[in-house]
């Protein structure tokens, strides 16, 4: 049987991550994990319970009461994330989500439980987890680590089209005012920083299109899968870098 491993696929927020993990996860018939909508989950339950964020014992309580879980959406062809029995899909990519998620993800014990239910989650390999602490944190052993970059105004107008096709129409600049935000933030946290792990091969999507990005990432992982490294060392590299 073939070997299985983990993919790792961290960068800032609007980079492509989740749709190109989505891809990949879809080419090697693997689980796709957006941790990010976990970090969503919570801050939704957070809102709309009226979570005092500064109050501990509040946020432990909330986070035995919370149950994440993902079922697969055969029309979509991936997860959706429920909280309990509800589908939030839809609403934990809204603005007001967004604009709290970071603040709520640097809380040590929303870490804590998040990352033990990701860890569990990737137990048997066969995933691609997408985040800011997957290659770092989560599975700092995963075979595939990628850390995505990307041009924040390429990044911004990217996020305004999804959030468009959803009925939400934003402007660019409080766009690319909640991605600086939350990348400040998700950076600069004490616990579990973002960060490019050492052994991660960065991909910066500004100038390349979503096919040629998921290529990237799908020619690595076969290599990886196969340990046949000179794919890694020749093609994939040259053809990234003159795309
Ligand atoms: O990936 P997405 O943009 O949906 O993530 C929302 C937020 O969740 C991020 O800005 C970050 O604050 C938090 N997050 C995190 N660690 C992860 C994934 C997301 O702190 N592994």
């Amino acid at each position: 049987m073939e070997k299985k491993i983990v993919i790792a696929i961290d960068g800032y927020s609007g980079c492509g991550k989740s749709s190109t993990a989505q891809k990949v996860a879809q080419v090697l018939g693997y689980i796709y994990i957006d941790s990010g909508a976990m970090y969503r989950a919570i801050t939704l339950y957070c809102i709309e319970n009226e979570i005092n964020l500064e109050n501990t014992a509040q946020i432990e309580e909330a986070l035995n009461n919370i149950h994440i879980n993902f079922e697969w959406n055969p029309e979509k062809q991936r997860n959706d994330i429920y909280l309990d029995d509800r589908n939030i899909e839809k609403e934990i990519r809204k603005m007001y989500v967004s604009d709290k998620v970071s603040e709520v993800s640097k809380i040590h014990e929303v870490r804590v439980a998040m990352v033990a239910q990701q860890q569990r989650l990737g137990q048997k390999k066969g995933v691609v987890m997408d985040g800011r602490d997957i290659g770092t944190m989560v599975f700092p052993d995963a075979e595939l680590k990628i850390f995505m970059t990307s041009d924040i105004k390429i990044r911004a107008k990217r996020r305004q089209l999804e959030l468009e096709e959803k009925g939400d129409k934003i402007a660019i600049e409080s766009i690319i005012e909640n991605l600086q935000k939350r990348d400040l933030i998700d950076t600069t946290r004490t616990e579990s920083p973002l960060r490019k792990a050492e052994d991660a091969f960065e991909l910066d999507s500004s100038f390349i299109t979503f096919e040629q990005q998921a290529d990237y990432v799908i020619q690595l992982a076969k290599s990886k899968i196969k340990n046949d490294n000179t794919i890694i060392n020749s093609d994939v590299i040259a053809n990234f870098t003159t795309a």
